[in-house]
């Protein structure tokens, strides 16, 4: 977990331990481990958010749940029904 407490602010832009800090991106918004400083919004988590949507969804996103899907789930209407027809 990324403490901005000790960031800091530099020509460069914002510093933590000597590592330069993105801004969240668009697809942060609404998660919960944004924090802002110095008018900025930073992640909590990642120095480098845009790095944690390249590839799909951020895995540590709390505002987007992963959706489970209901039609692995669900039974295969043909099963069901001989299943039925089994009396199981
Ligand atoms: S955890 Fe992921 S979605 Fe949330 S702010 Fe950080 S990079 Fe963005």
């Amino acid at each position: 977990m990324i403490d901005l407490k000790n960031a800091v602010k530099t020509a460069d832009g914002v510093t933590l331990n000597g590592f330069l800090l993105s801004s969240v991106v668009e697809q942060c918004s609404g998660c919960d481990r944004v924090r802002g400083f110095e008018e900025q919004q930073f992640c909590s988590s990642y120095p480098e958010p845009i790095s944690k949507w390249t590839g799909g969804r951020c895995n540590f996103a709390t505002h987007i749940k992963a959706q489970a899907s209901t039609a692995a789930t669900k039974m295969n209407p043909l099963k069901a029904s001989k299943r039925a027809a089994k009396g199981r």
